[in-house]
C-alpha cells in the first residue's frame, strides 16, 4: 500500500528560534498524539534543517525536507546549497518544481530533471510538484501541462528511481490564495496523473505512487479532500506553520 504523507512546507518564514521552536512543538505533539503509519515531513528553510534533523532523529515518522537544492555536485556557485551538503545534515527529502520557484527563478522543467537527478543520486527523495495556473486551468489544457511537466521533469527516470519519487500537484491558482481546487477537481487530477504513470511505467509503479495535493490545504477542507481514492495527502504551506493546525491536518489518517 503506497504511503500516506502529510508535509509543511514553511517557505521563506521563520527566523532560527521561531523554526527550532515551532519544530519542537510539532515533535511533542506528534509523541503525545500518537502519530500512525502516516508519514510527516516537515521542509524548512536551510538554516533550520541541521537543528531540526536532530530534533527528529528518534521520532517515529517524522522526517525533514529542503525547499531546493542545486543540481551541481559542488563549485563555484555563490549563494547555492547542493544535495550533498543537504544529505549530509540528515535530510530525507528535497522540494523540487514548487510552483515559485517555477515563477520567480525561472525553473524549467529541464532544469528540475538535471535536480531530480542530483538529489536522487544523494539519496535524497524529491517531492516534486507539478500544476496548472489559472490562466491553464480556464483554456481547459491543464492535462496537457500536468503531462509534460511529468515527461519532462521525472519521466526520464528508471522504474527503481521512479519509485522514490513522491508527487505533489499544486494548483497554482490555489497556492496561498484561500481558493481550494474543490475535492472533484483535484481528484479528477489526481487519477489523470496515476493514469499517466500507469502508461508511462506500469499499473504497480501508478498504485505504489504517493500523490499528495497542495493549495490552501486546511484542518477543515483537509477530510474531504484526503478521503479522495487518488490523493495520498498533502503538501501544507500557511497552515503548517501552526502547529496545531498542522496536526490537525496530519491527524486526518488516524
Ligand atoms: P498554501 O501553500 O498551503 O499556503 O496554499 C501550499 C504550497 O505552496 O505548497
Amino acid at each position: 500500500m503506497r504511503k500516506k504523507i502529510v508535509a509543511g512546507n514553511w517557505k521563506m518564514n521563520l527566523n532560527y528560534e521561531e523554526g527550532v521552536s515551532l519544530f519542537s512543538e510539532i515533535v511533542n505533539m506528534a509523541k503525545d498524539e500518537v502519530v500512525g503509519n502516516q508519514e510527516v515531513i516537515v521542509c524548512t528553510p536551510f538554516i533550520h534543517l541541521s537543528t531540526v534533523a536532530k530534533l527528529s532523529e528518534n521520532v517515529k515518522n517524522v522526517n525533514i525536507g529542503s525547499q531546493n537544492i542545486h543540481q551541481a555536485e559542488s563549485g563555484a556557485y555563490t549563494g547555492e546549497v547542493s544535495a550533498s551538503q543537504v544529505k549530509s545534515v540528515g535530510v530525507e527529502y528535497v522540494i523540487l518544481g514548487h510552483s515559485e520557484r517555477r515563477a520567480y527563478f525561472g525553473e524549467t522543467d529541464a532544469l528540475l530533471a538535471e535536480k531530480t537527478n542530483a538529489a536522487l543520486k544523494h539519496d535524497l527523495k524529491p517531492i516534486f510538484c507539478i500544476g496548472e495556473t489559472k490562466e491553464e486551468r480556464e483554456s481547459g489544457k491543464f492535462f496537457d501541462i500536468i503531462k509534460t511537466q511529468l515527461v519532462d521533469g521525472v519521466f526520464h527516470l528508471g522504474k527503481e528511481e521512479f519509485a522514490k519519487v513522491v508527487l505533489a500537484y499544486e494548483p497554482v491558482w490555489a497556492i496561498g490564495t484561500g481558493l481550494t481546487a474543490s475535492p472533484e477537481q483535484a481528484q479528477e487530477v489526481h487519477a489523470f496523473i496515476r493514469e499517466t504513470i500507469a502508461n508511462q511505467y506500469d499499473a504497480e509503479t501508478a498504485e505504489n505512487t504517493t500523490i499528495l495535493y497542495g493549495g490552501s490545504c486546511n484542518p477543515s477542507n483537509a477530510p474531504t479532500l484526503f478521503s479522495q481514492k487518488d490523493i495520498d495527502g498533502g503538501l501544507i504551506g500557511g497552515a503548517s506553520l501552526k502547529s496545531r493546525d498542522f496536526l490537525e491536518i496530519v491527524k486526518v489518517f488516524n
